[in-house]
């Protein structure tokens, strides 16, 4: 089976390093990131625009306009991006780097950090966010859920919030990241009950195969939320495999959304809802 990752990150973030240095032991580099795609049949992986200027990290009010994939020189072909936006940053020299930005090939999205940045998804900082993306037919994708950082705040991230830009905007497709994890019941109804809405199941496990096992085995509660969310969303076309990476190992993760996901939405799941959701991948998919 071909797979598509459609969320993972290769920027210079300091907590990101720590954790696959400490948690998932991965190497966090172009290369290693290609060579655990290789390894496990990933195809193409779409990266999750960011960056920080301090030692204090993520989330970063300094960081420059767009945001982008600063752990790499030069884009490999089967990686593609979306452009981190820092809503604190937005005056319009930054507005038209963005949209420049927007006009490469391998840019397929925007991303809005939701609780790392404290303003909601319909907060009017991102108006121009929805018009760049109806304008050039690319997706929104909202973090939404957990905040990997104490400084966030979950407020902003909770998946109901989406909502209300989803019945704003039918124009433009939104993909919630995490399923809205832990609200994923939340996130579920938003999925199913807007057809713009689609959801990633990256990042609802940090480190490395012994903690995937230890959860699995000892506490069989851990994921019944999750399950539970997916069975009453009952969208295998509306939810699209991603990995967080560097936040767990590809392989990991892959064994991991297996087990969540019926054998008969695979294909769907792992491949072609990636295609729905970023139109601008098709011609760069081999
Ligand atoms: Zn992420």
């Amino acid at each position: 089976m071909k797979i598509i990752d459609a969320h993972m990150h290769l920027s210079r973030i300091e907590e990101f390093q720590r954790t696959a240095d400490e948690l998932s032991k991965v190497e966090y580099s172009v290369k290693g990131l290609l060579q655990e795609y290789a390894q496990h049949g990933v195809v193409f992986g779409i990266g999750m625009g960011l960056a920080e200027t301090k030692a204090e990290g993520f989330p970063d009010a300094e960081a420059h306009n767009p945001m982008v994939l600063d752990l790499v020189d030069v884009l490999p072909p089967s990686i593609a991006y979306c452009i981190g936006i820092n809503p604190y940053q937005c005056d319009e020299e930054a507005w038209a780097r963005i949209e420049l930005e927007l006009q490469k090939p391998q840019a397929v999205g925007l991303k809005l950090y939701l609780g790392y940045y404290p303003f909601y998804a319909f907060d009017s900082v991102y108006d121009r966010v929805y018009e760049l993306a109806a304008k050039y037919e690319v997706p929104v994708v909202f973090h939404c859920g957990d905040t990997y950082s104490e400084r966030g705040l979950l407020k902003y991230a909770h998946p109901l919030t989406i909502d209300e830009v989803a019945v704003k905007h039918r124009d433009v497709t939104m993909m919630m990241a995490h399923f809205g994890d832990p609200w994923v019941l939340d996130g579920a109804e938003v999925v199913y009950k807007n057809r713009n809405v689609y959801a990633d199941l990256s990042g609802l496990l940090v480190g490395d195969s012994r903690r995937f096992a230890r959860l699995d085995e000892e506490s069989p509660l851990f994921f019944q939320h999750l399950r539970h969310a997916i069975v009453y969303c009952d969208r295998y076309d509306k939810l699209l495999f991603g990995t967080d990476w560097p936040l767990a190992p590809i392989g990991t993760y892959i064994d991991f959304v297996k087990t969540v996901i019926p054998e008969r939405h695979h294909e769907e799941v792992f491949y072609h809802n990636a295609l729905q959701v970023f139109p601008k991948i098709r011609p760069l998919v081999g």
